[in-house]
């Protein structure tokens, strides 16, 4: 009976002693969250993407069996690139891909030096990434699409397309694809002429010129097809053909009606037609998608767990599309803290995050280090980017947040919009990997988390599904910023 006494005056000093950690632990955080120390920035600074040029090779499996993704960035701001192209287990496929992609490579960072040189220079961007084909005689197709813009009148958008049977090394081209005889190429020039003609999509845009010569019976125009189920498909890129209002083109002929011109191995199997395995999956088919049926998600009980999810330096149109795709099942809200320079040239796409639901984030211009500016240009990063960002959505952005966190009392004292900054750091820019996005945010994530992603990855695109899924189903509900501040 005497420790009783004691061990109940111990426990309630354990209460005091658990009650006032709690506090100054919250207090703590608040302070970290919205007024970081000098330290805490430097080690964001390191942490998120450095204010240097900076240029990343990684590489990954793909879903197909042997092919490796390759993908090259650079945040640099004045010569931004995303390349992603294959690599297999044939070095002399690899050596073309890569040399093709490590071509427009060079051709962008020379072409953008030469338009910053002469003042002409604007904004430089340069995309290339790629989709696969299986054809069920197991070629895969590797359909490369490029994007270039450099400071030029337009940009240069382009498509190629390579062939390869992993375990032959063979890779295939139109003339295998035809039977050996005079005839196959002249009469394929007629049936993609007629295929083309008979557009009434594409037909009124023809540059009859363009269009006499791309389809001349060489063999050098047909090489940009992909070897389909029940068809072949040329692809034609803007202006190849047709005016720019065509746009980019593919050409689909059933292999019914090719039957007098293929060879025997790729001819449409006799009564078979519907019988024969999928052959056409799409590069980015994930099972995650399927994970969480749309009804389950206003079912699942909250338990009062909030998270606020973030999405810097867009936006992006495939990206941050598929992003609010993602966010729409889940009927989660989110912020998205956008760059000026490129609200400005997808301003349909802000609408899109706005009309949604979300929050919109301010992110500077340029994505400079504030800290390092002049009050003047802090101002006018700021103030251009809200300006561009109303525009394009009828709203102003409501929350603000410094490139690389990086923020003083002149940056504070120049922002008229909260600064946000985060206490999650998915480290998506550098990983680029769904997998260790959804790990990361399982291992770090806690009620009122800032969670920072970057909404111009794929990678973080694909992951954020299971992302959503894992933490719907720990019970929490996603806010925007300013919910979370409430
Ligand atoms: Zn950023």
């Amino acid at each position: 009976m005497s420790t009783n006494p004691r061990s109940r005056k111990r426990s309630h000093w354990i209460d005091i002693m658990f009650i006032v950690s709690i506090i100054l632990l919250s207090s703590l955080t608040a302070f970290l969250l919205f007024v970081p120390s000098p330290s805490e920035k430097e080690s964001k600074v390191s942490a998120s993407h450095s204010p240097k040029a900076q240029e990343e090779v990684s590489e990954s499996d793909s879903v197909y069996p042997g092919i490796r993704i390759i993908t090259e960035t650079s945040n640099d701001i004045d010569t931004p690139f995303a390349i992603q192209y294959p690599q297999s287990d044939v070095p002399s496929f690899n050596k073309i891909v890569k040399g093709y992609t490590q071509n427009l490579k060079t051709l962008y960072l020379e072409d953008t030096k030469y338009f910053s040189e002469t003042k002409k220079h604007t904004k430089s961007e340069l995309n290339i990434s790629f989709e696969v084909f299986q054809h069920t005689s197991g070629y895969y197709s590797f359909v490369i699409h490029s994007r270039m813009y450099t400071g030029g009148a337009n940009g240069i958008s382009e498509t190629k397309i390579i062939h390869l049977h992993n375990q032959s090394g063979h890779m295939l081209t139109i003339e295998d694809l035809l039977a050996k005889n005079e005839q196959s190429l002249e009469k394929l020039s007629a049936k993609v002429r007629k295929a083309i003609t008979s557009d009434k999509q594409l037909s009124p845009y023809l540059l009859l010129e363009q269009f006499d010569e791309k389809t001349s019976p060489k063999w050098g125009n047909f090489s940009n097809f992909v070897l389909n189920k029940n068809s072949l498909d040329f692809y034609y890129d803007e202006y190849e053909i047709a005016s720019g209002a065509a746009g980019a083109t593919t050409i689909s002929i059933p292999l019914s009606d090719l039957d007098d011109i293929l060879a025997d191995e790729y001819k449409l199997p006799v009564g078979k037609g519907d019988s024969t395995p999928p052959n056409n999956v799409p590069e980015k088919q994930t099972s995650v998608e399927t994970e969480t049926p749309k009804d389950e998600v206003t079912k699942t009980p909250s338990s009062g767990k909030v998270v606020a999810l973030t999405f810097d330096d867009g936006p992006n149109p495939e990206t941050t599309r598929k992003i609010l795709e993602t966010l729409k099942k889940y009927n989660a809200k989110a912020t998205f803290f956008m760059l000026g320079s490129r609200v400005s040239f997808y301003p349909e796409v802000v609408k899109e995050i706005k009309e949604a639901g979300h929050e919109l984030g301010n992110h500077t211009w340029t994505h400079s280090d504030l800290t390092k500016a002049t009050v003047g240009k802090i101002a006018s990063e700021i103030n251009n980017t809200s300006n561009a960002i109303e525009k394009a959505s009828g709203s102003k952005p409501t929350v603000f947040r410094p490139p690389y966190g990086a923020v003083n009392k002149t940056v504070r004292s120049q922002s008229p919009l909260p600064v946000i900054l985060w206490d999650v750091d998915t480290l998506d820019w550098k990983y680029k990997d769904a997998k260790h996005l959804l790990e990361h945010v399982k291992t770090h994530v806690k009620d009122g988390s800032i969670v920072l992603m970057h909404d111009i990855h794929a990678s973080t695109a694909d992951g954020l599904d299971a992302v959503l899924a894992y933490l719907q189903s720990e019970g929490y509900t996603f806010v925007t910023v300013s919910e979370l501040k409430k």
